[in-house]
């Protein structure tokens, strides 16, 4: 094995050439770190202001941002898409040059309306992973509504008796944290019945939330997006972290929200993105899932040595202001020293 086979995790995509090291360093590198010429980045917004029901969670890109790192991938990759992708992982025509596939999580409108634009203007079709009980604005995400709630938090006096109530609320559900603001962001997925009772003594509306502010795509606007050669796949039915589900709710979030994609975007809509990440989950379910009519799916955790094709590993550029360059780089660096450490340990 090669230092550079180690490096990679081994043994992962086709051969590489020294000449395409030295043509192209960057997209050599990425090649043997993910084991595919293929880079997917997923990002979920890109907007100026950032709406309160993101600005607890993480930080999307500015639509100057945004055209930054596309601007630095476009100069070591090639603009690829999801059909692409997906052909070449089920044996189709493979993928030979350095190549960039972009995809944006949960739906928002932000993409429509903010980064297709730009995407337009680079070439780029993307793919966007969607939910199906969120698509429409027919309930709201529960990391969404706790961020919402949190921001309101975040504002009432220190006096407000509503303070004490939350956090007594909080506490109950296990969400300690040093202020009812913090601790409403710690509310998982099986807690998330607290977050109602936040907002009912929050006075925060839901329903005339998503009636006003419509943060999701509709099924129209997808349509719209698909015309132009935006691929669709599933992200599930309402979002959960896969490692708390049993084998048989993780098989049902999966299979089951790929099966009502397709129905409502077409047979093409074949493809899986784990809500948060996919590390951790039994190696048996990916085949499982292969086998029960998932074509690919995408997590966002770093690639496993021998692990299947279809099995795609992205990056998220969201987690700090540091532009996409800087952040690669650390990725690689830190992801080959992993690798490293792993194969020297056994
Ligand atoms: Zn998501």
């Amino acid at each position: 094995m090669s230092v550079a086979d180690v490096i990679s995790g081994g043994g992962l995509g086709r051969r590489l050439r020294w000449t395409d090291a030295l043509r192209n360093p960057l997209g050599t590198a990425c090649h043997h770190a993910y084991g595919s010429p293929v880079l997917a980045v997923v990002y979920h917004a890109v907007c100026d202001t950032v709406p309160d029901h993101l600005k607890h969670i993480y930080r999307p890109r500015t639509p100057k941002e945004f055209t930054e790192d596309l601007d630095f991938l476009l100069k070591h990759f090639e603009p690829t898409d999801l059909p692409t992708v997906t052909g070449a992982a089920l044996g189709g025509p493979e993928i030979r040059r350095p190549s960039l596939l972009v995809t944006f999580d949960d739906g928002m409108r932000e993409v429509a309306e903010v980064a297709m634009p730009i995407l337009r203007r680079k070439g780029i079709r993307p793919a966007l992973y969607l939910n199906l009980n969120f698509l429409d604005n027919r309930t709201l995400f529960y990391r969404h509504k706790a961020s919402l709630l949190a921001e309101r938090l975040s504002r009432l006096a220190e006096a407000d008796p509503r303070r004490a109530v939350c956090a007594a609320t909080l506490a109950r559900a296990g969400a300690v944290a040093a202020d009812p603001a913090a601790g409403v962001m710690k509310v998982s997925w099986h807690q998330r019945a607290v977050l109602d009772e936040i907002a009912t003594v929050l006075e925060f509306d839901t329903a005339g939330f998503l009636a006003d502010e419509k943060p999701y795509l509709t099924r129209d606007e997808i349509a719209d997006l698909m015309a132009e050669g935006v691929s669709i796949g599933a992200h599930g039915f309402d979002h959960p972290n896969h490692r708390l589900l049993t084998p048989e709710q993780r098989k049902e979030e999966v299979t089951g929200s790929v099966a009502g994609i397709r129905e409502l975007f077409g047979p093409g809509c074949g493809s899986f993105a784990f809500p948060y990440s996919d590390e951790g989950l039994p190696e048996a379910l990916f085949g499982e899932l292969y086998g029960d009519g998932v074509d690919v799916t995408f997590g966002t955790s770093w690639p496993r040595r021998g692990g299947p094709q279809r099995r795609i590993q992205r990056i998220c550029f969201e987690n700090g202001p540091a532009p996409a360059k800087q952040q690669l780089v650390k990725r690689l660096l830190r992801g080959g020293a992993g690798n490293m450490k792993r194969a020297l340990a056994g």
